[in-house]
């Protein structure tokens, strides 16, 4: 592992952090001071660099821009009851970050080496974790391929940046979801499991075709049949079917998510029974018609949990019973929610403090 006296520092003379309102922040549009930057070439990483967060100049040809190697990963960093910062399962991230990193032929990177920069960049801008109930650090690693190079290939050489944002709540309110029949996701071979930026863009077209319909998000199902659910825009679904947690198996076509995972450990922990397993349209279906789908919500980093208050199925749309009435996600939202903050328990030893 490099030791962080490894990496090169070249941090700002005054820090922004007083133009800032840290009580009202909007999502992702506010960045802190520092970013953390590290270049691949000539078969390997260059020395880590923190800067200030800022523009950059980058080839036109850059290859990432024209073939699309390009990955990202989206986690947080939470203050502490003792006014230290802790982060959230770092690891997993890291980890899945490489998974990405390798379906889409990239440099990978070595963990430790991510995690310590990870770790600096926050004790840099510590002052920029926010301290608010809903408030924390939304951290953003991505790496793309930065060669100048016309012509497809894997890119010799990569940028690799992490920059952080202050947030505050991430309120979508409640959503009507459509189940999509039509238009896919991720397709068993593909490229779902990864956090890879195409696999974002050719979202936005079938979101907006819902949006049109009067639905806020989709419910993307199996690319073969269109039969089986899969998860919610970009976060991970969750379902109370007869009083069990009921998720999707994850797999090459449904993205591993931590928080997905963590909800259904959690809810073990607690005692509740979880199934993860496939979840057929029809199943979905006949639950919401018959009462035995009593929740369902989306489950992700950005929001953590997205109440779904109606499903729109071909031809017909079904609501849920109202979201207050919900017993099983304001609990786990609670227990995630605490845990996170350093309010509750950690059985798992998921906080990592810095
Ligand atoms: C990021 C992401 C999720 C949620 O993952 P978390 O690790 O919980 O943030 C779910 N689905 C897709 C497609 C995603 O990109």
């Amino acid at each position: 592992m490099l030791m962080t006296t490894e990496f090169k520092f070249n941090t700002v003379e005054e820090s922004r952090i007083d133009k800032v309102n840290l009580k009202e922040l909007p999502f992702g549009s506010v960045f802190s001071d520092h970013q953390f930057q590290m270049e691949f070439k000539g078969g390997e990483w260059q020395q880590g660099v923190f800067g200030p967060y800022g523009d950059m100049t980058l080839s036109p040809a850059a290859m990432g821009l024209h073939y699309g190697q390009a990955i990202f990963e989206g986690m947080k960093a939470f203050r502490q009851p003792d006014g230290s910062v802790a982060l959230f399962r770092p690891m997993e991230n890291i980890r899945r970050f490489n998974k990405s990193a390798e379906r889409m032929s990239m440099a990978l990177l070595d963990e430790g080496l991510f995690l310590n920069a990870l770790i600096e960049l926050i004790k840099l801008d510590e002052q920029w974790v926010p301290d608010g109930s809903e408030s924390s650090l939304y951290i953003r690693p991505f790496m793309f391929a930065s060669e100048a190079h016309v012509g497809v290939r894997p890119s010799d050489e990569y940028r690799f940046i992490i920059f952080t944002c202050p947030v505050g709540p991430y309120y979508k309110g409640n959503v009507r979801v459509k189940v999509e029949t039509f238009f896919t996701r991720a397709a068993p071979g593909g490229t779902g499991y990864a956090k890879a930026a195409g696999n974002y863009a050719a979202s936005l077209q079938p979101t907006a075709m819902a949006r049109d319909e009067g639905y806020d998000q989709i419910l993307w199902t199996d690319a073969v049949e269109h039969k089986y659910i899969e998860e919610s825009g970009t976060m991970n679904v969750v379902f109370v079917l007869n009083g069990k947690l009921v998720s999707p198996s994850v797999g090459d076509t449904v993205l591993s998510g931590v928080t997905r995972d963590s909800v259904l450990r959690l809810a073990a922990y607690k005692g509740y029974e979880i199934e993860e397993r496939k979840v057929a349209v029809a199943e979905l279906k006949a639950g919401a018609e018959s009462g035995a789908l009593t929740e369902a919500f989306g489950v992700g980093t950005a929001a953590t949990m997205t109440p779904i208050e109606a499903i729109g199925f071909p031809g017909v749309d079904v609501a849920l019973p109202p979201v207050e009435s919900w017993k099983l996600m304001p609990d786990l939202a609670k227990t995630l929610d605490d845990l996170r903050r350093g309010k509750g328990e950690d059985p798992f030893g998921w906080r990592v403090v810095i």
